[in-house]
């Protein structure tokens, strides 16, 4: 991977040329078992980059506010590492891939409850668990405040996305369940789940995801408000956890071909973290079967190569050679 921030010019060429090429890719559909999810307009297509010096740039529907919705499990894991430190969240959660969908109940079953990820709704929803507070208001604004710490703005909750997912969100109730009933759900299982309900329809744009994911490419620096948002050794934990787990069963596929660690939500979001160097997002609507955006995967994996950000590549060696 290139170790410099790419020239300003180069990195706006990438994002309008993906742009261009993938706007009117017409495969895939937005996710429909959140009724509000299915009418958020399938054409919109924002790009975005930040950089580990804090600029920002553009293209396409970039300021449209979407649900953050799974990619939010990144910023609980954040939280909960930073109160816990990481070895106590990796026994009791874990930090391998599951190999199965994200709301899989059988993942739990076949390993007596652990959910080994805190990147599948189980695992984030025992996550979010651990949040030390004394009620689920205090869990839920502390979950809120460190995603706006990312974006570098106060994020709120979209009421609209909150009330469709608390309304049909019946089988994310039983994972909760489930988990209590093998002692890996540490707070009340229904009001945990109606805080990770509300993690997952906090309102981010495209420009934001970016800025959260250069948090991360900035060793947990945010590079626009230049605050600390979380310990620098905590940082390749979250992207080791990404690269496993970020695109659920697609991730081995992404590591393969794009090589950087990323995050995906049913909402349209992706976001890929180039460590040391900028963090690419993405926002459009229409998913593959696994759940994540096609439109997206095609336009980071066009920019992370022409930017040449693949972290198992060895910039300094293909130039020497
Ligand atoms: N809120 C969604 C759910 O719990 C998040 C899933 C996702 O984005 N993959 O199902």
């Amino acid at each position: 991977m290139t170790a410099t921030v790419p020239d300003a010019a180069t990195i706006r060429n990438a994002l309008q040329e993906a742009h261009t090429q993938f706007k009117d890719v017409a495969d895939g559909q937005n996710a429909s078992y959140i009724p509000y999810l299915a009418n958020v307009p399938s054409s919109l297509f924002g790009l975005a980059v930040t950089t580990v010096d804090g600029k920002i740039f553009e293209a396409g529907d970039t300021r449209y506010e979407f649900a953050i919705e799974s990619i939010s499990k990144v910023f609980s894991l954040a939280l909960v590492m930073e109160e816990m430190g990481p070895e106590d969240l990796r026994a009791k959660v874990g930090a391998d891939p599951t190999g199965l969908p994200f709301n899989s109940v059988v993942a739990i079953e076949l390993h007596n409850g652990k959910p080994l990820t805190p990147l599948v709704n189980a695992g984030a929803m025992a996550t979010v668990s651990l949040v030390k507070a004394a009620t689920p208001n205090e869990r839920w604004q502390k979950l809120l405040t460190m995603c706006s710490r990312f974006a570098g703005r106060q994020l709120s909750l979209n009421q609209e996305v909150y009330k469709s997912e608390a309304a049909s969100n019946f089988h994310n109730r039983a994972i909760a369940w489930l988990l209590y009933s093998y002692g890996t759900m540490y707070s009340d299982p229904i009001e945990t789940c109606d805080v990770y309900t509300k993690q997952c329809s906090i309102g981010i744009t495209t420009a934001d995801l970016a800025t959260m994911g250069a948090t991360l490419a900035a060793d947990g620096l945010n590079p626009v408000t230049r605050s600390r948002v979380l310990n620098s050794d905590n940082v390749p934990h979250i992207l080791a956890e990404m690269t496993m787990e970020g695109l659920y069963t697609s991730s081995g596929d992404w590591a393969y071909e794009v090589g950087l660690p990323g995050k995906s939500g049913v909402g349209g979001g992706l976001l890929a973290v180039a460590p040391g160097v900028l963090a690419i997002s993405s926002f459009s609507p229409p998913l593959d079967p696994v759940g994540n955006s096609v439109r997206g995967m095609q336009a980071i994996k066009y920019i992370a190569a022409k930017l040449k950000l693949n972290v198992y590549l060895n910039e300094a060696a293909c130039v020497v050679a």
